[in-house]
């Protein structure tokens, strides 16, 4: 399976930025979601693409999913 490169799109006007990477080369509707047309904090739509290294994806991708398990956790805690 070859994953395609990661990359970041980067709005022109605000620091909204978002890692784009997709799971694999065969891509889903899933996988074009991923990638915003409008910026959610500014509504700005002109995005720089910026590529980055699978090391910098890879960093980026552990990172979210850590803060991903904080909230699951959180929302355990506090449910209860
Ligand atoms: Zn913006």
């Amino acid at each position: 399976m070859i994953r395609p490169n990661p990359f970041k799109i980067c709005c022109s006007k605000c620091s909204f930025e978002k890692l784009i990477w997709f799971k694999s080369d065969a891509l889903t509707d899933l996988d074009f979601k991923q990638v915003p047309d409008v910026c959610p904090k500014c509504g700005n739509t002109k995005f720089n693409r910026k590529a980055i290294s699978i090391e910098e994806a890879m960093a980026k991708e552990h990172f979210d999913n850590m803060i991903q398990s904080f909230k699951n956790i959180f929302k355990k805690v506090f449910k209860g």
